[in-house]
């Protein structure tokens, strides 16, 4: 295979974007001509002596054009023309035909190839300069046009290759989540049952304790020694505060309990007149006052919505400071749901144990003080929970509590 023959190395184009022209004639001396006049161009010019050499060249190569003489010994122009055009890699390059005669068979004949132009002989060089300097230009253009549709289309696919990614690891961390929330609903039933099962079952051994240590006391007392009296005294006592704690963890895992049946559209105002009058002892002892804004109707447990109401009055009540308690129950339509909330002017609570106080006995006051069990506030979180709301406080010391709760509009 014969070398190509890069002439031009005028360097107005940087070499990686020079264009290559392909010359083909079986004269040397024009080859020569055709090379000075196109030069100028600053492209890579590759000669070839005939039309066999120029199929060579162009098995190598990507031209911007090809300047072909029509008459050439063994394969003519048209016949190597035709060869060019049968290739797919070379079936755009444009093709401009050299002749010596205007020759209307020869114009037809080279057309039909594909020829997008004839230029006779002798050639004016400024013409032919110019004339392949549009054809490079296209091709340049051409070139351009095709890198960039290649980049848009690796774009596109790295964006739907990252996509797919996202995709799949989104998949990947839903089975994760709804297979850790599975995990996590399988355990909370089994807690679930066993605080169930055991403050039942705790119940009936509890009481046996109990009656027989008031048994015990009532027989007793004064009858033995007064260490024995005490302490009979303090097993009545924590075997009744014993009793609480079992009543109070069985209430709060029946919540949970307590099939969909019970939801219906309940008034909260009636359920906040049920907690009142539940309390009415406490309310009159303490001289509290219970002032509201009207209530909205939402689909809930009648029943739990008026123990949520009574645990947080009684609450309020509880942790009242010297003044006359009072509280403030409104609502507020905030669109999705609703938000309920009810202000006190107690003691307040420290904001760092704000999220503390909703846990499972949680109490605030040393245990020997604190007459509740610290599961009111759990009981109101589950039941708030259950009704797919939130609850929350908002307080500071001696500055009041203000418990808000909401519920959505469609239960
Ligand atoms: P309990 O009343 O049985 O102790 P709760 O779960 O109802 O248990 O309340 C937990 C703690 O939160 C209480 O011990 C108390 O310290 C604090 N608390 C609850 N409600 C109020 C309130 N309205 N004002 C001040 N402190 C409160």
């Amino acid at each position: 295979m014969s070398a190509a023959h890069v002439i031009s190395m005028v360097p107005e184009h940087p070499r990686d974007s020079r264009m290559k022209i392909l010359l083909v004639d079986d004269t040397p001396e024009n080859l020569v001509s055709l090379e000075a006049a196109l030069n100028g161009l600053g492209e890579d010019l590759v000669s070839a002596h005939s039309g066999k050499e120029a199929l060579r060249h162009l098995l190598q190569d990507d031209f911007a054009a090809i300047l072909l003489d029509v008459r050439m010994p063994e394969m003519d122009g048209f016949e190597t023309a035709e060869l060019i055009r049968s290739r797919p890699r070379s079936r755009q390059i444009p093709i401009l035909f050299l002749t010596g005669y205007r020759n209307e068979e020869h114009l037809f004949r080279g057309y039909d190839l594909g020829a997008v132009d004839f230029l006779f002989k002798p050639i004016v060089p400024e013409v032919l300069r110019s004339k392949v300097a549009v054809f490079v230009e296209l091709s340049r253009t051409n070139a351009k046009l095709r890198q960039q549709t290649d980049a848009l289309r690796k774009q596109a696919e790295e964006l739907q290759r990252v996509e797919q990614e996202v995709r799949q690891l989104n998949a990947g961390l839903e089975a994760r989540v709804l297979e850790r929330t599975e995990e996590l609903m399988r355990s909370n039933e089994e807690l679930q049952q066993f605080a169930y099962i055991a403050s039942h079952d705790l119940r009936e051994p509890l009481r046996t304790v109990s009656i027989y240590a008031q048994l015990l006391a009532k027989r007793y007392q004064g009858r033995l020694d007064s260490d024995a009296d005490q302490f009979i005294k303090f097993i009545v006592h924590n075997a009744e505060r014993m009793e609480t704690l079992v009543h109070d963890l069985l209430d709060f895992s029946r919540i949970d309990v307590r099939g969909m049946d019970f939801f219906a559209l309940t008034s909260c105002d009636s359920a906040l007149d049920d907690a009142i009058g539940n309390i009415r002892p406490l309310l009159a002892e303490s001289g509290a006052v219970i002032t509201r804004d009207p209530l909205p109707c939402v689909m809930g447990d009648a029943v739990q919505l008026t123990r949520l109401f009574q645990n947080l009055l009684v609450n309020s009540i509880k942790y009242r400071s010297s003044d006359v308690p009072w509280i403030h129950v409104s609502s507020k339509d905030n669109g999705e749901e609703y938000l309920i909330s009810a202000k006190d002017n107690g003691i307040g609570i420290d904001p760092q144990y704000a999220e503390k106080i909703f846990g499972i006995f949680r109490v605030l006051q040393p245990r020997d003080r604190s007459t509740g069990s610290g599961m009111g506030l759990a009981i109101c979180r589950k039941i708030v929970t259950r009704h797919a709301g939130r609850i929350w406080v908002e307080s500071a010391l001696g500055q009041g509590a203000t418990f808000y709760w909401t519920i959505p509009k469609k239960g």
